[in-house]
């Protein structure tokens, strides 16, 4: 298997870094092929603009995802985001390793997203979205930490229904370009955790990733169950 990881975190100290450690030695015992996009170390560029394009457009219809169109068929992306689309066309799997940063992931991770992600390439334009999305056939994984301890995101816990904080991640990003989606792995509040349990959390990922090529992905609803309108059809229940 070919596995891309992007990781964003910028302590090489961090519980974070020590997953993305775990999991690149572990695709490796397993003779997967592995690259890694290491966000803070490659200093990427958060923001979407036209800085993104070779072609420099002053037309007053200038719109991002439309230039991003052009420069899928042109080669007019700059260089960063070029590079990205290449390991994603490679890769078969992908995995995700970040902190949650207020309820979703830091702006340096949203930021790949919003440029590598673009129209045409994972979804919209001449390829579809959800299950026929851009980036179907291939897979992927994101293996988060939390401050907050797991009871405060039970559905009645004060935080809310993790599975709800992750649906615009796992649902709005990654099925929508898709993907399938692999469960996620969540390490909860590992800074008031001691030694052993985060080692044991270790343990416990390191099994996750060991058994990546049986696990079922999440059973987000396919295209299929919904109506012209994208109504969900009768008798179906909304997924959150
Ligand atoms: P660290 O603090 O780096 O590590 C935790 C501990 O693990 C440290 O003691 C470290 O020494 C130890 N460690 C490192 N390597 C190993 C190893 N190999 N074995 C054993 N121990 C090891 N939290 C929420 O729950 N919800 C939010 O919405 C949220 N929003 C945030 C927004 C911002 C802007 C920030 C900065 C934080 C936010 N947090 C939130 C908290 C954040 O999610 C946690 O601080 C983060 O997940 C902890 O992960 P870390 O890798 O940074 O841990």
């Amino acid at each position: 298997m070919k596995v891309l990881a992007v990781y964003a975190h910028e302590s090489p100290t961090s519980f974070n870094a020590a997953m993305k450690e775990v999991a690149i030695s572990t695709f490796r015992e397993l003779g997967y092929q592995v690259k890694l996009s290491d966000l803070y170390a490659m200093n990427f560029k958060a923001v979407a603009d036209k800085n993104d394009f070779t072609r420099q457009s002053d037309s007053p219809m200038y719109k991002y995802q439309i230039e991003g169109m052009h420069a899928l068929k042109n080669n007019t992306f700059s260089s960063d985001i070029f590079a990205e689309q290449e390991k994603i066309r490679w890769a078969d799997f992908i995995l995700f390793q970040f902190p949650i940063w207020w309820f979703s992931m830091p702006g340096i991770l949203k930021g790949w997203f919003d440029r590598v992600f673009s129209m045409g390439f994972a979804y919209g334009g001449d390829v579809g979205i959800y299950n026929d999305g851009g980036l179907k056939g291939k897979k992927a994984m994101i293996a988060v930490t939390t401050g907050g301890p797991q009871p405060l995101y039970n559905p009645r816990g004060m935080n809310g229904d993790i599975n709800k904080i992750l649906y615009p991640i796992q649902h709005g990003i990654l099925y929508f370009s898709g993907m399938d989606v692999l469960p996620p792995f969540i390490a909860w509040s590992v800074a008031h955790f001691n030694d052993k349990q985060r080692k044991d959390y270790l343990k416990k990922y390191k099994g996750r990733l060991l058994n990546l090529e049986i696990a079922e992905p999440i059973p987000f609803h396919p295209n299929s169950t919904y109506d012209e309108n994208m109504q969900l059809k009768k008798g179906l229940k909304p997924e959150i």
